[in-house]
């Protein structure tokens, strides 16, 4: 397996952006360009140039680099070509089921709508790794501000079918936020609160909670387990649909 080194950049108030580095092709790619200046400090830092930039979805806080480091680096921009149009700079577009090379990797292309209609992950098979934006979130899921909760929720059954061992890269650090919601619909869920636990010492240190990992969330994050029989009591939904039950407790984070 050739190597892929990912560094993380925050940014803003509590965005992440990346720095993918394959070695062997000596590309880097930014994941999303929340901003400039402590991306560019990033790549100085580790010697490496910037090849492409890989958006999530069109976002200011995705997006808000890309025009100052295509011009200052000239990199490649490619992005989700169902909101093409809103993505500055872009130069490929891509879509659900699209596959394409970064230097030895080979990168899927998962739509993921519902934040927005035409939000994308990057899934490295071979790293083993997904960049999911806004899509997932650790402990949470993005708020549905295009689509519809239906669409969100089959964007989710669609992360889920990734390997357990896949680590997730989220694009914000509201881990502890949404802590204080997942305890609420599922509180006897021993796995969430050991994870409340480590995600307040982590916190408390300043440290990231992210990247997360597709199997902890299956078992710890409530907006992938409305088959959950206390989350469907709590929401008081017993026996409906996934998707009912997915739609609720989004409903009620909205409001938490
Ligand atoms: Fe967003
Ligand atoms: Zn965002």
């Amino acid at each position: 397996m050739s190597k892929l080194e990912i560094h993380q950049i925050p940014c803003l108030n509590d965005n992440y952006g990346y720095l993918i580095h394959d070695p062997e092709a000596d590309m880097t790619a930014a994941i999303d360009t929340p901003d400039t200046a402590p991306i560019e400090t990033a790549l100085r830092s580790h010697g490496w140039q910037l090849t492409h930039i890989l958006n999530t979805h069109h976002h200011g806080d995705h997006t808000g680099g890309n025009l100052a480091l295509q011009e200052r680096t000239g990199c490649t921009i490619i992005g989700p070509r169902d909101e093409a149009d809103k993505i500055p700079g872009i130069d490929r577009e891509v879509g659900d089921g699209d596959t394409f090379l970064f230097g030895t990797h080979e990168v899927r292309v998962l739509g993921v709508p519902g934040h927005t209609l035409g939000h994308i992950a990057y899934y490295f098979e071979d790293a083993e790794v997904a960049f999911v934006g806004d899509a997932l979130f650790a402990l949470g899921c993005g708020r549905v501000f295009e689509g519809t909760p239906d669409q969100m929720w089959g964007s989710l059954e669609k992360l889920m079918q990734l390997p357990d061992n896949t680590k997730v890269y989220c694009a914000h650090e509201y881990t502890q936020a949404n802590a204080k919601f997942a305890i609420t619909v599922e509180p006897g869920n021993a796995d969430l609160s050991a994870r409340v636990k480590e995600i307040d010492a982590l916190r408390a240190r300043g440290e990231p909670t992210v990247p997360t990992t597709i199997g902890l969330e299956r078992r710890t994050n409530p907006f992938v387990r409305p088959m959950s029989e206390e989350i469907q009591s709590i929401v008081g939904l017993v026996g409906a649909t996934p998707a009912a039950v997915f739609t609720e407790v989004r409903l009620r984070k909205d409001s938490f």
